[in-house]
């Protein structure tokens, strides 16, 4: 059963290998033109096994990982919202226009505040990207500036 997360908090797409209780969600395909998020049918617990499996790549160059959004610890957070989020949406493209079949949709905040623009944006998020796109280096950087909210986009909030 899927926990509610305005009660146990929600996941981040995005997190560390070593994120408290992770799950693997998505596994990066990597080809000439562009990288692309595979979304698993079944999430799988993040295990030593698992992660030693990509050595010598960093877990966080093919793997996404949903583990625990730590709120105030996290320096995208802005005390109530995922800037990084809002920073992906503004700043990148689409690369789907339908919703990847994602288990931790129940969960996520990112869906829960951008809705399914988040999702469409979501196969293009490698976590650790070691040579990122210009854009793509934009949404990442805690201290760009972020436009007021669109009011005629209403934040999907679980
Ligand atoms: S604030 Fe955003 S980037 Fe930070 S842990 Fe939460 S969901 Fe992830
Ligand atoms: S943003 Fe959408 S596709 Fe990406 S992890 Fe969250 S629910 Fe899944």
């Amino acid at each position: 059963m899927v926990k509610d997360p305005k009660v146990n908090g929600f996941k981040c797409p995005s997190s560390p290998s070593h994120a408290s209780e992770g799950l693997l969600f998505g596994v990066v395909l990597r080809d000439t033109t562009r990288n692309s998020v595979a979304y698993l049918k079944h999430t799988t617990p993040i295990t030593e096994n698992l992660l030693a499996s990509v050595h010598p790549v960093r877990p966080e160059e093919v793997f996404r990982v949903a583990g625990q959004c730590v709120e105030k610890q996290c320096k995208h957070f802005d005390g109530a919202h995922c800037r990084l989020a809002h920073r992906i949406v503004e700043v990148l493209e689409p690369v789907v226009d339908s919703l990847p079949r994602c288990m931790i949709r129940p969960t996520c905040r990112w869906w829960a505040e951008q809705g399914a623009s988040a999702c469409f944006r979501c196969p293009s998020i490698i976590t650790c990207d070691v040579s990122p796109s210009a854009k793509l280096a934009e949404a990442a950087n805690p201290e760009a500036k972020l436009k007021e909210p669109d009011p005629e986009v209403s934040p999907r909030i679980i």
